[in-house]
């Protein structure tokens, strides 16, 4: 499919959002670069620097656990400060219009939540990371907690009073996904009548069949994102602008 030129989108993405009841917004990192958070595939993105530490790994040695904490507190300097969008921002005002029953996510950066849009109806499929939780009693941490005593230990993770390991709550590659979340997701993509996707790339499964799941219970289904994917080709409009210049008309307050 052809992605017509910004205003021309623009006032496409206005009537199809016009004529819908429950529009279901499934954003990925695209949706905060202009946040200054990069994202994973795009040249210089986080990707391309450091390789994640599975899940496994993490487990296994407390020298990885070191290293994904210290990685995490670089990542805090860097990105902590970051604030919504116009993106983020779009949405919560069709959110409080009454537009949206939800909005599933990829990312982890609670900046949905930061927008007004209550955390009940945010789907975060891969977690959020600006929190921890210990792994075996499922404690939560304030990243502060885990900072006080990660630089008072020279560098070393903490563990919970439990013995359990401390992680952010996020999903790393080789972390199950998390079932109640699917689950809503896949209600919502079900009973949506548009589908949104926002800055996405939408390789990663199981997360990427939401829009075809979306597309197949009737559906109508946009993709708005700098790149090509895989599923331009079912969908009933491409936007290939940026994800702030197309959505800040929708910018209502
Ligand atoms: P991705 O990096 O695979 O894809 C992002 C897509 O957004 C790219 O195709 C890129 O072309 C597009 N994009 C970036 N900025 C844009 C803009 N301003 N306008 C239009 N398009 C833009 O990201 P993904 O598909 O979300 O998958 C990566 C995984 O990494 C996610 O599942 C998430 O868990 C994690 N992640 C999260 C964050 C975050 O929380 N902000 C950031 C990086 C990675
Ligand atoms: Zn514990």
């Amino acid at each position: 499919m052809l992605a017509p030129d910004l205003p021309t989108a623009i006032a496409q993405l206005r009537d199809l959002i016009d004529g819908s009841d429950a529009i279901v917004p499934f954003t990925g990192a695209g949706i905060s670069t202009e946040c200054g958070i990069p994202d994973f595939r795009s040249p210089g993105g986080l990707w391309t620097r450091a390789r994640p530490i599975d899940f496994g790994d993490f487990i296994a040695s407390q020298a990885m656990r070191d290293e994904a904490w210290r990685r995490r507190f670089l990542m805090q300097e860097h990105f902590g400060g970051a604030r919504p969008g116009r993106g983020h921002r779009a949405l919560a005002c069709l959110y409080r219009a009454g537009k949206i029953p939800g909005v599933i996510t990829q990312n982890i950066d609670n900046l949905h939540q930061v927008s007004g849009i209550p955390p009940q109806d945010i789907v975060e499929l891969h977690g959020n990371t600006t929190y921890a939780t210990c792994l075996d009693c499922a404690r939560h941490y304030q990243l502060d907690w885990v900072r006080e005593r990660f630089d008072a230990a020279g560098g070393r993770a903490p563990d919970c009073s439990c013995g359990g390991h401390i992680k952010t709550a996020t999903v790393s590659f080789g972390q199950a996904m998390p079932e109640d979340a699917m689950q809503r997701a896949s209600e919502l993509s079900a009973a949506c009548d548009l589908f949104v996707v926002i800055g996405s790339s939408l390789v990663v499964w199981p997360a990427a069949g939401f829009p075809l799941k979306a597309k197949q219970n009737g559906a109508r289904l946009v993709i708005i994102n700098r790149e090509p994917t895989d599923f331009d080709d079912i969908a009933d409009l491409v936007v290939r602008d940026d994800i702030g210049d197309a959505l800040a008309p929708f910018v209502t307050d």
